[in-house]
């Protein structure tokens, strides 16, 4: 095993210690505005996603802004950069998202 200086060592710990910080700084930059993710289906039992799956659930409604989950009868939106839910699909639920079970909000 190579033994390295203490000054070899806190010089790589200087740069990689700014190459790290230079990363977390352009991922705020990159995903601080985008909204949350509820595509991400890893938190379900393989029975909930079945079911999302079997309602027809697709993150972008194919009729617009006619038929979504926001206009949808089971939505319940969430708070400021949250996701949605829905009574009949599990899982995090997009506003522009559409499944098979829409009705039009009572
Ligand atoms: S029933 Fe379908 S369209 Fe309605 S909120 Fe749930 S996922 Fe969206």
């Amino acid at each position: 095993m190579k033994k390295i200086s203490r000054r070899e060592l806190l010089r790589r710990s200087a740069t990689f210690g700014a190459a790290g910080l230079g990363l977390v700084v352009l991922g705020a930059g990159c995903g601080g505005e985008e909204g949350p993710n509820c595509n991400d289906t890893s938190g379900l039992t393989p029975q909930q996603s079945s079911t999302r799956s079997s309602l027809g659930y697709v993150a972008n409604s194919p009729h617009g802004a006619q038929k979504n989950c926001t206009n949808c009868n089971f939505f319940t939106a969430g708070s400021a950069n949250e996701c949605g839910a829905c009574t009949l699909v599990p899982g995090p639920i997009a506003g522009e998202a559409y499944c098979n079970s829409w009705a039009a909000k009572a």
